[in-house]
């Protein structure tokens, strides 16, 4: 019985690849450091899974910054702005699409899927000249071979890279980006003759769009685009690659009857009917590629259902046609559960991450084909029961008190025109007030004071004291930026979710269960293992400080709890909705001691609300209903003069406009800059928004500054849409991955922006 991984985590266990990303681009070491710690990197992942016993080890699933960007290098797709001239691309070109530079934004990043991944959206039009430009995968194939490493190389499917870029900005936006098939084929068949000459046998592409609902147009593009390329397959294994859900009926017959393909791939852990498909009926002859370990959780598996499942399976499709996988990628899990030295023994007993899964898939292989390891297997089911019923995972009062939620659904009293009328009262800002979004730069010296009072190195008074003068600084700062609402900075906290799970109870902490967000950067979820509930006031002690150093309105600032609940890894024994609810709760006590300690604009913030959408339409209501829901219970009990922000990022929100309305809080910021200001067009397209409303007026992800003009002109076109009695001018998101330089350049560039316009308003 055969096994398989989907794809690798890049990052390395310690963050490897983030610390000599960032170095290079610091100019504090050459392309070549860079290029020998990823391909030490790559080396040390194949081994380990070779050592394991995993017969399909992928390649080409690392990445510098993006598997969907490496696909556009291979294709040659870059836009103009770049002033690329053709030959391979190196990593100026690369990193420019990736990061921006000095005279040009980067491209837009959006989630992928609904994980807390982000792709660099290709931009597309008709006359992007597609050519063969970044030979990636087929050099990566080839080191793992010198390595004596036979892999499966990966590849983004066609049909699901058109599928996920926009048109350029050159064409209409109704633009059929499928259309270009015909366009990016030829560079798809030259990619996989690469492949075959260098001695590939397999090939995987990853085709996870077909998980969405798609229109039958788009279906049928898979149709075509695999029989064009089924003269270039022959010879070679190929395995197309589904994820995060079950692909609904229609694609289940599109894909399983695609010319030139010999192997689909599943996952049988989010895909409720992925089962029942298979048992629909499948292809006879072709492999069933069967994601039974998540890869989107760091629970340990549960061997004997597994086993059971893949056992169904194998009456199905037969021995020799069935390989044990993961239900995705093992990127969006944690690496190494060895390298973690802070974790409860119980706890770690119930988990099982990246290098871990590898473990349970060759396991469960083995047992399929008859090599039962009998104390792996006895050992996991033991834990499994352990947790199950641990005490420490049960809290009563908690429970009673989420379940007395339900049948209200909690709305402030007054509506929020009169609410923001009676805040404008007390708070007395400008038309156009100046905020940003909580965080300032975490200098390396931040981040030591935080570290060395984690290692009680230095003191807490000493602790208190440095991270009052950060304070100080940021507020200052402001103050003479002359921005109207201000924040504290948020020197003390590492993580906008870690910060908060640390402090609440039932949440574990890792010390390098890091899983890429974006680029170099990652996030280290926290594991929700139990009921949730907040012991005591978690940041009214910084607030209320910040507050004390300035006259001006100081931000309460926490994190909702659709986003605590979507940036960690969540219990897989209750729902979804009720571990929300318990995180509601805890917040709500929070932002009432924020209120009490007067405290009187609240920020709340839900970055995470839209990805935690369900990716099929018709699960979509539900999560919506209790996710809003959810942010409502936080601050239903707060005085109308009390305001109310919320921010979100990085996104789409068009079609969730309606439920970030009834969430009704005052004000809200959003991500815009960076999304062509995609967010806008709903209201030109006549959506009323009532409530104060911030779309982001630069991008924050790029160390460009922008210029005065090009921020007084995205205000301007926010004033045609907006009525300028609601509009707020703040950048698209924190500001704690830039340096300082950066930033005061572009705030000062923002004020002066916001103050030219408010003059204008004076005189007309
Ligand atoms: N308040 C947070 C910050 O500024 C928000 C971050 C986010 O939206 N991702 O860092
Ligand atoms: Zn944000």
């Amino acid at each position: 019985m055969a096994s398989h991984i989907y794809g690798y985590p890049r990052m390395g266990p310690k963050r490897e690849l983030k610390f000599a990303l960032e170095s290079f681009w610091d100019r504090k070491s050459s392309a070549d450091d860079l290029k020998k710690v990823a391909a030490d990197l790559r080396k040390s992942i194949w081994k380990q899974m070779a050592e394991v016993g995993i017969k399909y080890i992928p390649s080409n699933t690392f990445s510098f910054y993006d598997h969907v960007l490496d696909c556009t290098a291979t294709l040659g797709a870059v836009p103009p702005r770049y002033g690329w001239t053709g030959g391979e691309i190196e990593f100026s070109t690369y990193f420019s699409m990736a990061r921006g530079n000095a005279s040009v934004p980067a491209m837009e990043m959006t989630k992928w899927f609904d994980t807390n991944y982000h792709y660099i959206v290709p931009e597309l039009g008709p006359h992007v000249n597609f050519s063969y430009s970044s030979h990636k995968a087929v050099n990566e194939y080839k080191e793992a071979k010198a390595l004596g490493i036979d892999t499966v190389p990966v590849l983004v499917g066609p049909v699901s890279y058109l599928l996920l870029s926009k048109p350029d900005k050159g064409v209409e936006k109704s633009f059929p980006l499928l259309s270009l098939l015909p366009k990016i084929l030829p560079v798809y068949k030259e990619v996989v003759a690469d492949l075959k000459a260098a001695g590939a046998s397999w090939i995987q592409f990853d085709e996870p769009t077909l998980i969405l609902d798609l229109e039958s147009h788009q279906l049928q593009a898979f149709t075509e685009a695999y029989s064009e390329l089924e003269s270039s397959l022959s010879g070679l294994n190929v395995l197309v690659e589904t994820c995060f859900a079950d692909v609904p009926a229609k694609a289940y017959k599109t894909l399983t009857a695609l010319k030139g393909v010999s192997a689909f791939g599943f996952d049988f852990v989010r895909g409720a009917n992925t089962i029942d498909l298979i048992k629909g009926g499948f292809p006879r002859n072709k492999f069933l590629f069967a994601g039974v370990v998540d890869g989107r959780n760091i629970w340990a598996n549960d061997l004997s259902a597994s086993l059971s499942t893949l056992q169904s399976l194998e009456g199905i499709v037969g021995k020799d046609n069935l390989v044990v996988s993961t239900s995705c990628s093992l990127l969006h899990t944690a690496v190494d559960i060895a390298n973690e030295t802070k974790l409860d023994p119980e706890i770690m007993s119930w988990l099982a991450f990246a290098a871990q899964k590898i473990y349970e898939v060759d396991a469960l292989a083995k047992a399929l084909s008859g090599q039962k390891d009998g104390d792996y297997f006895s050992a996991n089911a033991t834990a499994l029961a352990a947790r199950k019923s641990s005490p420490r995972v049960t809290n009563e009062a908690v429970r009673k008190a989420a379940d007395a939620l339900k049948g209200s659904d909690h709305r402030r009293a007054t509506n929020v025109s009169a609410r923001l009328d009676a805040q404008q009262k007390k708070l007395n800002l400008p038309i156009l007030p100046t905020t940003t979004i909580g965080s300032f730069p975490q200098t390396p010296e931040l981040r030591k004071v935080r570290r060395e009072y984690k290692a009680h190195k230095i003191s807490e008074e000493e602790y208190v004291k440095e991270i009052k003068e950060e304070i100080r600084k940021v507020v200052e700062l402001q103050e003479e930026l002359d921005i109207d609402v201000l924040v504290h900075g948020e020197p003390e906290r590492n993580d906008m979710v870690e910060y908060f799970g640390e402090q609440l109870s039932g949440f574990a902490f890792t010390v390098n269960g890091w899983v890429q967000s974006y680029g170099s950067r990652c996030v280290k979820p926290p594991i929700i293992y139990g009921d949730v509930s907040r012991p005591k006031p978690m940041t009214v002690f910084w607030s209320s400080t910040a507050q004390g150093m300035t006259k001006r309105p100081m931000k309460g600032m926490l994190t909702g709890p659709v986003t605590i609940l979507n940036w960690s890894f969540v219990r897989n024994d209750q729902p979804r909705s009720e571990t929300c609810y318990q995180i509601a709760l805890a917040i709500k006590d929070e932002v009432e001691d924020l209120e009490k300690a007067g405290i009187n604009v609240i920020q709340i913030d839900e970055a995470a609300l839209r990805e935690g959408l369900p990716l099929r339409k018709s699960e979509q209501a539900d999560y919506l209903k209790w996710a809003v829901h959810s942010f409502r219970i936080t601050n239903v009990g707060v005085q109308d003069t009390t305001q109310i922000h919320t921010h979100m990022c990085y996104s789409h929100f068009n079609d969730i406009i309606h439920s970030i309305i009834d969430m009704d809080a005052d004000v809200i910021t959003i991500e815009n800059s960076r999304s062509d200001e995609k967010l806008l067009s709903v209201f030109r397209e006549g959506v009323k928004y009532g409530a104060g409303i911030g779309p982001g007026v630069y991008d924050i992800h790029s160390p460009r500054i922008p210029p005065t003009e090009e921020i007084a002109d995205r205000i301007n076109k926010m004033l045609a849409v907006l009525e300028m009695n609601i509009l707020w001018v703040n950048p698209d998101c924190g500001l704690k991955t830039r340096k300082y330089a950066e930033v005061k350049a572009a705030l000062t560039n923002m004020v002066d922006a916001a103050k030219r316009i408010r003059s204008r308003l004076a005189r007309a």
